[in-house]
């Protein structure tokens, strides 16, 4: 088992684990229940929760589709775009621009 990274945001874990699932690989989360550590004084845990692979085979795997993970979500596809005819910004789910109706450029 290996860590894969670490996260304030549980949330943030599950979806990266979803994600990551969807890929075959599994994974499982440890610092879940934070503070829950009987006899660990609460100022020495980790406030953390960890994001583990199970399957060490996996790991390399797990890395790329991270970094990808992280990419789509600092680049989403949504992001407005600028019209080549007139110059009218656009939001990311329209095809054409609403102002001159030109199609949208790739
Ligand atoms: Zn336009």
């Amino acid at each position: 088992m290996r860590k894969l990274t670490e996260s304030p945001s549980l949330v943030e874990l599950n979806l990266l684990s979803g994600y990551l699932k969807k890929e075959g690989i599994k994974t499982t989360i440890l610092n879940e229940h934070q503070g829950g550590t009987p006899g660990v004084p609460h100022w020495a845990l980790s406030v953390w929760a960890e994001l583990w692979i199970v399957n060490d085979g996996h790991f390399h795997a797990a890395q790329r589709l991270f970094e990808q993970y992280q990419h789509e979500r600092t680049q989403p596809p949504s992001a407005d775009w600028q019209c080549a005819g007139c110059g009218e910004s656009n939001p990311g789910n329209f095809e054409a621009c609403w102002r001159c109706a030109q199609a949208r450029a790739e």
